[in-house]
């Protein structure tokens, strides 16, 4: 067949007539992202990621066949930003605990994240009540984390043509489910195969779904080896004078101010520039200057929580959320999807630590009230900036406060811009 030719972003390109947008842009050493696209034969353009403009039109780029002289848009600020809100619009309307999540570091909308920077979501978690599903035989659903790309719809049939999956509900109840009956007729092999193709962790084997160790998972080095390369930078030391920090812990594991500990001997050079202020560091506990910067771990589930935000907003020229739980909740919020009297029925009453017949959910003035839900700390005040991961690696945490402090430039390695 004659090759045609067509234009992206002002570039000549050329490939045979009626090829898909998505693999048309990759002949032509083009990366179109995409959830939903697997095969040419599935146009799916449900997820929508890939979203162009053709003729100033924005349109999922998965649903094209390449025409003569086609002009279409790719990688314009605005649709690079159209993409980001949309993959920000997935991680808030699903339930994605990253840091606890069987697919994590082997999910391709987790490293869609990494790749288009996203570091918190412009819209706030809705943290809808969904189910898992293990009641098939090999098959677990997990309705938290499926985008409804409907791969596992196309591509997963029974050997007498039935599909297995297909979706209940509609508008936003709409779940995946899994029928129980075809889903019997499959081979060990292809239950896999479903695991594999979904782009997410909604669909799990039972028994095979374990998260393989950091450095052995598919996305660890990036796509296809890709790397960020991290120039190790030094701290300014002819800056006289010392800026001052002040970091808190609120609702999260302390894993974040571990982390910050981790960078062993770099503290050494880190107390020649920065003094430490209000911090479980120094145990200093009242603010007895205002600081520079305010380093926050952790999310707010109860009102003393808030309080400590709020005093830090206020003491504070710049204050950073660090890590998942000041970002958007995190494991804690793991929560957010059951109604609060339950939950401190569990705790006080029904937990495996609790007296017989225990009657008693503590409630005190002096004890802080816990909140409905546990919230992002930039619901609550205005925060500058964030530094994703569970918890974030040592040398980006003060990479990033390095240069917000002294404006040193700096660069992270993939792996060390991670959010699990
Ligand atoms: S690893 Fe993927 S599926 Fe799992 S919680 Fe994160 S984004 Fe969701
Ligand atoms: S279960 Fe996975 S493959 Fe199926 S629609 Fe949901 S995200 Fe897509």
């Amino acid at each position: 067949m004659q090759n045609i030719s067509f234009i992206i972003d002002g570039r000549i390109c050329t490939t045979e007539k009626g090829t898909n947008l998505i693999e048309a842009a990759k002949q032509n050493g083009i990366y179109i992202p995409t959830l939903c696209h697997f095969k040419n034969s599935h146009e799916l353009g449900s997820c929508r990621v890939c979203t162009i403009k053709l003729n100033g039109r924005a349109i999922a780029g998965c649903t094209i066949k390449i025409d003569e002289g086609m002009e279409i848009e790719v990688n314009t600020p605005e649709l690079l930003d159209t993409r980001k809100a949309i993959l920000e619009m997935m991680f808030v309307e699903g339930n994605h605990f990253c840091p606890s999540c069987e697919k994590s570091g082997d999910c391709q909308m987790q490293n869609l994240a990494y790749e288009t920077g996203i570091r918190y979501t412009r819209f706030p978690h809705l943290f809808i009540e969904r189910n898992i599903d293990a009641g098939a035989e090999r098959i677990i659903v997990n309705q938290n984390r499926c985008i409804k790309c409907k791969r596992c719809f196309e591509e997963i049939r029974t050997n007498d043509g039935y599909k297995v999956f297909s979706f209940l509900n509609k508008g936003s109840k709409t779940v995946v489910s899994v029928d129980y009956e075809q889903e019997a007729k499959l081979s060990e092999f292809e239950a896999e195969y479903a695991m594999n193709i979904c782009p997410t962790g909604a669909i799990l084997v039972k028994g095979k779904s374990i998260s393989k160790p950091f450095g052995n998972r598919l996305f660890d080095q990036g796509i296809e080896g890709k790397k960020i390369p991290f120039n190790k930078t030094n701290i300014n030391k002819t800056n006289s004078l010392k800026k001052r920090v002040a970091t808190t812990s609120l609702a999260g594991c302390f894993g974040c101010h571990m982390s910050m500990l981790d960078i062993d001997l770099g503290l050494l050079d880190i107390i020649e520039v920065v003094e430490f202020n209000k911090s479980p560091l120094t145990d200093i506990k009242k603010f007895t200057q205002r600081c520079d910067i305010g380093i926050i771990e952790g999310g707010c589930s109860n009102t003393h929580d808030f309080e400590v935000l709020r005093t830090f907003r206020e003491n504070c020229d710049i204050l950073v959320s660090v890590g998942e739980c000041a970002i958007w909740g995190g494991l804690p919020a793991l929560r957010n999807t059951i109604p609060l009297e339950e939950c401190l029925k569990e705790a006080y009453l029904n937990s495996l630590t609790s007296e017989d017949n225990e009657t008693i959910i503590p409630n005190h003035e002096d004890i802080p009230k816990i909140l409905n839900k546990v919230y992002s700390n930039h619901e609550i005040v205005k925060i500058d900036y964030h530094i994703p991961g569970c918890p974030p690696n040592s040398n980006h945490i003060w990479s990033v406060i390095k240069n917000i402090l002294f404006e040193e430039e700096y660069e992270i390695a993939y792996p060390e811009f991670k959010y699990d």
